[in-house]
C-alpha cells in the first residue's frame, strides 16, 4: 500500500511496574515493525515528575529486553524535551486558540452540574468552558493575582483552522478513514502553569519527532486521538496512521490496572514464569475478553 518504514512506538509511563495491558500493547507496536522491517521506538511518558520514579524506568526497560522486546535507538524521555513542547505550545498560543483557565477541579465539577441540572455527574464531562469568555482585563487580572491555571484548547476555533479531519484506522484487517470529532473532549488541558504541555500535547509533538508512522495503543486512548489529529492540523505535523487495540481484562472482564500488582511483569518473573508464556498470556487475556474480533 505505501512504501514508508513503518515506525511504531511503545510509551508507557514510569508511574509503576508493567503489568500483562504494557505487555499487549508493546507487542502490537513490536510485531507491526518488525513484520514490516520497520524500526520500533521506546519512549517514556515522565511529565508528571511527581508520580514517576527512576526505579520504574529502569524496570520498564530491564522487563522489556527479557520479554525479548527489542526496541530500535535510544529511549526518548519526556521531561528531557520540554522545550519541544513549549514551542508548539507558543505556536498555538498565537494562533489564538489557547485561553488560561483558572477553576479548580471542584468548581468544574460545580459547574457541570449546574449546567446539567443534576447534582451528580460523572467527571467525564468536558470542561464547561467557564474561563473561556473572561475579556483581557479579567484574564490580567487573575494572572496577576499569581493563582493557578491551565492553558485551554479552544476547540471551536480550532476547529474553524482546520476544517474537517479523519485518519486511516487500523482496527481490522481493512483499514479505514475516521472522521476526527473531538466535540465530547471539549477544551482539553495543553498546559499547567509550570509545565508546558500536557499528555496530549507533548504525545502529538513526539510521535511528529520520532517520525513515527502506526500508533498502536489501547483502546482507551481511541478518545485521545481525535483531539491528537487537531493538533497535528494546526501545528502542521503528519498524521500516522492508528491501530487501537482491545484491552487485556482480568477474569471479571475488568481492564487492568497498576493496582494489580500480582499482574505485573516483575511478579510473574518473580515466580518463575517464562517470557514466551507471559506474552501468550498477554494474548490469550484479550482473546477471552471476546473484543478482540476475528
Ligand atoms: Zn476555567
Amino acid at each position: 500500500m505505501t512504501s514508508e518504514l513503518t515506525v511504531t512506538r511503545f510509551a508507557p509511563s514510569p508511574t509503576g511496574y508493567l503489568h500483562l495491558g504494557h505487555v499487549r500493547s508493546a507487542l502490537e507496536g513490536w510485531r507491526a515493525a518488525r513484520s514490516a522491517g520497520g524500526r520500533f521506538l521506546l519512549r517514556l511518558e515522565d511529565i508528571d515528575r511527581p508520580r514517576c520514579r527512576d526505579e520504574y524506568a529502569a524496570a520498564i526497560l530491564d522487563d522489556l529486553a527479557w520479554l525479548g522486546l527489542s526496541w530500535d535507538g535510544s529511549v526518548r524521555k519526556q521531561s528531557e524535551h520540554f522545550d519541544d513542547y513549549r514551542d508548539a505550545l507558543d505556536r498555538l498560543d498565537a494562533m489564538g486558540v489557547l485561553y488560561p483557565c483558572f477553576c479548580t477541579r471542584r468548581e468544574i465539577q460545580a459547574e457541570i452540574a449546574r449546567a446539567a441540572g443534576a447534582p451528580h455527574v460523572p467527571y467525564e464531562r468536558p470542561y464547561p468552558g467557564t474561563c473561556r469568555g473572561l475579556d483581557m482585563r479579567q484574564r490580567a487580572e487573575k494572572l496577576r493575582s499569581g493563582i493557578d491555571y491551565a492553558l485551554r484548547l479552544d476547540l471551536a476555533r480550532a476547529l474553524a483552522l482546520t476544517g474537517p479531519l479523519d485518519w486511516v484506522e487500523e482496527e481490522r484487517e481493512e483499514p479505514r478513514r475516521k472522521p476526527a470529532d473531538p466535540t465530547s473532549l471539549g477544551d482539553v488541558v495543553l498546559a499547567r502553569k509550570d509545565v508546558p504541555t500536557s499528555y496530549h500535547l507533548a504525545v502529538t509533538v513526539d510521535d511528529a519527532i520520532q517520525g513515527v508512522t502506526l500508533v498502536t495503543r489501547g483502546a482507551d486512548l481511541a478518545t485521545a486521538t481525535h483531539v491528537h489529529r487537531v493538533l497535528q492540523a494546526l501545528l502542521d505535523l503528519p498524521t500516522p496512521r492508528y491501530r487501537h487495540h482491545p484491552l487485556v481484562t482480568d477474569a471479571d472482564g475488568r481492564r487492568l490496572s497498576k493496582r494489580d500488582r500480582a499482574l505485573t511483569i516483575r511478579s510473574m518473573r518473580e515466580s518463575g514464569i517464562s517470557p514466551t508464556e507471559i506474552i501468550a498470556r498477554a494474548e490469550f487475556a484479550v482473546d477471552a475478553s471476546g473484543s478482540l474480533g476475528s
